[in-house]
């Protein structure tokens, strides 16, 4: 089975579209996204029926939270607050039911989706060390699980009870077999904070036993000029060149 795994989507439909686009020609079984579709991007509405258009597999991220009301938004920068309030005047009833029917945890057969970490879902940490990973690995009672909020990609792979391996590299295939469990931050389609400015996502391939964290080029520009038009912070739309 191929899983292709986005996360962050923060109502990026340009860099959703690409990212669904390049996963498809790479052949996908099953969808999952990890979190935060809206928050930060000018399209929150349409990047929620494409999601689930997908069937995507989905688990709540903190922007949904908060754009419900379930978090508060006093420690979130003022850019990203303000993202928050804009969306929230602007997403439909239906999406809102839509972000509320997700859970924090989402555990299948082969799998386990969570938007930060395992160990304190409801808290939103984030796994970016083998320390992190460490703790939500001890929780994870499935061979594999991604997580996002960092907006930056990772794949910890637990070889024994000591020995935790960590590859960060932007874009990269990785075998996963002998492993006794894997932990994939799969970055983040909407918004790459490694200083690379392409779209990520992951693809796991469950047979094959790999694990590729993948990059592809979307319009940044289109996207740029909807921030602006949207009259959303500039900084949103600045960041999304430089990949921070
Ligand atoms: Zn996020």
């Amino acid at each position: 089975m191929r899983i292709a795994i986005l996360g962050d989507v923060h109502g990026n439909l340009e860099a959703l579209s690409a990212v669904v686009g390049a996963a498809r020609n790479d052949g996908v079984d099953e969808w999952v996204q990890v979190g935060d579709l809206v928050g930060y991007g000018p399209e929150p509405s349409e990047c929620i029926d494409v999601v689930r258009d997908l069937g995507c597999v989905v688990c709540m991220g903190n922007h949904d939270a908060a754009v419900l009301g379930m978090l508060d938004t006093a420690y979130f920068n003022s850019y990203a607050r303000a993202a928050i309030e804009w969306t929230r005047l602007r997403l439909r009833t239906r999406d809102f039911d839509y972000l509320r029917s997700l859970q924090l945890v989402v555990q299948k057969k082969e799998y386990t989706v969570v938007h930060g970490t395992l160990h304190m879902p409801d808290l939103f940490g984030y796994v970016v060390s083998q320390v992190e990973a460490h703790h939500s690995l001890r929780l994870q009672s499935t061979f594999l699980c991604f997580v996002g909020h960092s907006h930056v990609p990772a794949i910890y792979l637990q070889r024994s009870e000591r020995q935790i391996d960590w590859v960060n590299q932007s874009e990269v295939e990785l075998s996963v077999a002998g492993c006794q469990k894997v932990l994939v931050n799969v970055g983040s389609v909407g918004q790459p904070r490694d200083e690379d400015s392409r779209a990520a996502y992951a693809i796991c391939d469950t047979t094959a036993q790999t694990v590729a964290i993948k990059r592809v080029q979307y319009d940044i520009a289109s996207v740029q000029r909807k921030i602006r038009a949207a009259g959303l912070p500039e900084m949103l739309a600045h960041r999304l060149s430089l990949g921070v």
